[in-house]
């Protein structure tokens, strides 16, 4: 089987839809979406439409959750907070409601896991940055591997007597150990590379592909603009950061 895998979409549709053509490439059987489906981004109802026509396995990022009302955005830098009052208005009660009902940890069988932030405390959105903080998620973790998103960055954690890491883009799965494995961002990569991140997996080869995909990023920028939106959430598109 081999299933698509992208989180943190932020309502770029020119970035998804790249991605997705990759998917189509590569023969993808299943689509797995690590969340923050909306907020920054002009398209956050296409976004949605088209992650929800995929049926793709989802669960809940923190701007999915705060756009529907369901967590507070104090925490949110003010950028983020206009980006999320600006989402509200674009989605219908029927989108906001199915945001918030959507779950924060997902499993697949036995196959994998899925989480936006952490496993050891979902519902903080805390990001998984170091070895421990590693250590903590794939502690709980039951099934060979996890996918995750939230910090923007495409990078794999390997259980062990000290965690390791790895940032290479080919990553090999072993059932009988586990490893994390951020997907990286479809809409707003942050790790200084402005292509959009996703990865494909094959669990009969047990191999993960990281993906980097050109997109329209003039387009997306425009719209951001001519939405109003904060002026620094469609130059940094161009940056990566
Ligand atoms: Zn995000």
């Amino acid at each position: 089987m081999r299933y698509g895998i992208y989180s943190d979409i932020h309502g770029n549709y020119e970035a998804l839809e790249a991605v997705l053509e990759v998917f189509l490439h590569e023969g993808v059987d299943k689509y797995i979406c690590g969340g923050d489906v909306v907020g920054y981004g002009a398209n956050p109802k296409e976004c949605l439409e088209k992650v929800l026509e995929l049926d793709s396995m989802l669960v809940a990022g923190n701007h999915d959750y705060a756009i529907a009302g369901k967590l507070k955005i104090d925490y949110f830098n003010q950028h983020a907070r206009q980006a999320v009052m600006w989402t509200r208005e674009q989605l219908s009660k029927k989108y906001k409601n199915f945001l918030a009902s959507v779950d924060m940890v997902q499993r697949l069988d036995d196959k994998l896991t899925l989480v936006h932030s952490t496993l050891s405390f979902p519902e903080l959105f805390d990001y998984i940055q170091t070895g421990y903080d590693a250590h903590l998620s794939l502690e709980i973790l039951d099934t060979p591997i996890c996918f995750y998103g939230h910090s923007h960055v495409p990078v794999a954690f390997f259980e062990g007597h000290a965690v390791t890491f790895s940032m290479d883009d080919e990553i090999d799965v072993n059932p009988d150990s586990k490893v994390l494995v951020n997907v990286g961002s479809v809409g707003q990569p942050r790790d200084g590379n402005p292509l959009a991140s996703c990865c494909v997996y094959d669990d009969e080869l047990g191999k993960v592909w990281i993906h980097r995909v050109e997109y329209d990023i003039d387009t997306a920028v425009e719209k951001i603009m001519r939405a109003g939106l904060p002026e620094i959430l469609a130059k940094r598109l161009y940056y990566g950061k």
